[in-house]
């Protein structure tokens, strides 16, 4: 069986020929992997800067964002027949009694680091044609998101961060004022660093979440990731019109920053101008580029005499998983042409080079196993 792999040892990128996997277990699944999405993260493991081959294998097979169908079932499985469309979630848990949070199931919130995740980290991913794993670690997604549920993986990182943003905000004993027709976050402003696929998914979540929505990113504003934002409710700004110090004198008091671009240095520079009682969040993962000068005493004034919170967060719990597959269902009947437009070119596995190594097109490329 074809798989695409990185082999870190030979500092290469290719087909490698994979063991079919067997259900063994009487909880497991075979699925046929129907589209695997591209990330930022699969482009860092082929360029040997992440990501660890499973003990014993020269290869990682990669991929992580996915959809496969059932195909076989193991006797015990009772919550998915063959022909369900499913996205597995990508960590598994860590070996350890200790862990209280892998043995609580949220392996997302690993204390070990002991933690595998397919296709990144010492367990092999989805860019294959068929994969076995144990029915818990499936999320089942309606036929009708057939087309676009290859973006359920990477919608999770602000689904995970959104329920996180809404317990830290219950500090607040108050609500927007109700206004009929809005959700209950209307009141509030919502920055989102970067326009790739993360950001973009985050300002769906969050227009749906009802936050006023801005997305800050490089593109000029006549860019065609410009119109998407504005196509969904939100106001794209341009890095170009608008310097990060400024964006606070344009938007009036910040009440969320989503970080999607994982770079460290425009992501500080943004905390300055972070509102009263404003929650940051990141999500972007930065090469180590060596020291920046951030202006410590502002940020730490700012932190306590403006109640702010700064977090963390990686994707993502079951939970996260089930909130992405049916917000993605509210983002197909609110602003479906957004959401199509975020695929932007699918792939058979032969391109898989240039997806992988070549220079960074399109908004969310995919690539196709069947
Ligand atoms: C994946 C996550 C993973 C993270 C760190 C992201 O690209 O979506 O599942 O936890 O990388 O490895």
């Amino acid at each position: 069986m074809k798989a695409i792999a990185v082999v870190p040892e030979r500092k290469d990128v290719r087909l490698v020929d994979h063991k079919e996997p067997r259900v063994t277990s009487p909880t497991d699944v075979r699925l046929r992997m129907l589209e695997v999405g591209v990330c930022g993260t699969d482009r860092e493991i082929c360029a040997f800067q992440y990501g660890t081959p499973p003990a014993g294998s020269e290869y990682l097979v990669i991929g992580h964002e996915s959809l496969g169908e059932v195909v076989e079932v193991g006797p015990k499985v009772t919550r998915l027949r063959r022909g369900d469309l499913v996205v597995p979630t990508v960590r598994r848990p860590c070996p350890h009694a200790t862990c209280a949070a892998c043995r609580a199931g949220r392996r997302d919130f690993c204390y070990t680091g002991d933690f595998t995740e397919r296709g990144i980290k010492q367990a092999h991913g989805f860019m294959t044609e068929s994969v076995v794993d144990d029915e818990s670690y499936m999320n089942v997604v309606p036929r009708e998101l057939r087309e676009v549920a290859v973006l359920v993986e990477p919608l999770t990182i602000a689904e995970k961060a959104l329920q996180q943003i809404g317990q830290i905000q219950e500090r607040l004993p108050w609500t927007c004022p109700a206004h009929p027709g809005e959700k209950a976050s209307h009141c509030h402003k919502a920055v989102v660093l970067g326009a790739g696929p993360v950001g973009l998914l985050g300002a769906m979540a969050l227009r749906v979440a009802g936050y006023q929505t801005f997305v800050y990113s490089r593109e000029p504003a006549a860019d065609p990731k410009a119109r998407l934002v504005q196509s969904i409710g939100a106001t794209y700004l341009s890095a170009e019109d608008c310097p990060a110090r400024d964006l606070a004198t344009k938007i009036g008091n910040i009440d969320l920053v989503y970080e999607a671009t994982g770079a460290s240095k425009l992501a500080f520079t943004v905390i300055e101008v972070l509102g009263t009682n404003g929650v940051y969040v990141f999500t972007g993962v930065p090469g180590r580029k060596g020291p920046i000068e951030v202006d410590t005493d502002l940020i730490m004034r700012n932190l306590v005499l403006k109640n702010q919170v700064l977090f963390g967060t990686v994707n993502a719990g079951k939970e996260a998983f089930e909130a992405a597959i049916r917000d993605l269902g509210t983002f197909m009947k609110r602003f479906p042409a957004a959401v199509k437009a975020m695929i932007t070119g699918r792939f058979p596995v032969e391109a898989h080079r240039d997806l992988l190594l070549g220079p960074l097109t399109g908004i969310k490329n995919v690539i196709t196993l069947q």
